[in-house]
């Protein structure tokens, strides 16, 4: 099955928190979207890769994906080697994206930093005629990037106000990771509820940007080319008049 957007995150909710509005839009617009987890996510203090990768699954229903896999390489310890670019070389090959989403080069988290290098390499060298591994030769046209835990200027911004109820509705499938602290093992960041408000407040601040109520930053390393410039989008007509609801307790 070929993708139009393949989005890849270094842990099953990294997509959901940085890009799952635009994912959420583009499938409901009929585009066919996917997402591939690098790692199953075993070194987070809180649920197992049985518990989390029964998450992501509900969380890729809610947003309607096509496809949600996992490539299984090492949590808190991905690396930019052979073996993990073939993995993720075979990905692209197989779904033949039109665009590839990863976390943005910088950040926070050294596993979301080698993530991003290494899809970036991968959707370069997917496209190499005698790059040994499976699956015909394939370079996506589009590599964008999103944020997770740094946020810094985006190339564009993406209006998912519709779509925030899901974006919710999605990152609460991970109850292992946004659960209340009572129900897991370990305090963290991601399951203190302040967490989720800070994720709305970022989500608001974006959108303020282009006067909408939501909205999800993406950049681009590269330029963006357009060939016609009548499909550029100015300020909407309209704003939303009423603000989504977030989740009860959220
Ligand atoms: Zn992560």
């Amino acid at each position: 099955m070929e993708l139009d957007i393949l989005a890849f995150g270094a842990h099953p909710d990294d997509v959901e928190i940085g890009v799952g509005g635009t994912l959420i839009k583009h499938a409901a617009m009929g585009y066919k979207c996917g997402i591939v987890d690098l790692t199953a996510g075993e070194a987070a203090s809180n649920g197992t890769p049985e518990i989390r990768r029964k998450e992501a699954l509900k969380a890729a229903g809610i947003m309607g994906m096509a496809v949600r896999d996992n490539l299984g390489l090492p949590d808190a310890r991905l690396q930019v080697d052979e073996e993990s670019l073939r993995a993720v070389i075979e990905v692209v090959r197989r779904y033949r994206p039109k665009v590839v989403i990863t976390p943005y080069h910088r950040d926070r988290h050294p596993d979301h930093i080698r993530a991003s290098q290494l899809v970036r390499e991968a959707a370069h060298l997917s496209g190499l005629h005698r790059w040994p591994a499976d699956g015909e030769p394939h370079r996506p046209p589009v590599i964008a990037q999103y944020f997770l835990a740094v946020f810094e200027e985006p190339s564009f911004i993406v209006d998912i106000s519709e779509y925030y109820v899901k974006k919710m509705g999605a990152l609460a499938a991970h109850e292992s990771q946004f659960g209340q602290p009572s129900d897991t093992d370990w305090r963290t960041l991601v399951n203190n509820p302040r967490f989720i408000h800070m994720l709305q407040s970022r989500d608001q601040y974006v959108g303020s940007l282009i006067q909408v109520f939501y909205g999800e930053g993406i950049y681009r390393e590269h330029r963006m080319i357009v060939d016609d410039i009548t499909k550029l989008q100015g300020w909407k007509r309209k704003m939303i008049l009423e603000t989504p609801t977030p989740l009860k307790g959220w």
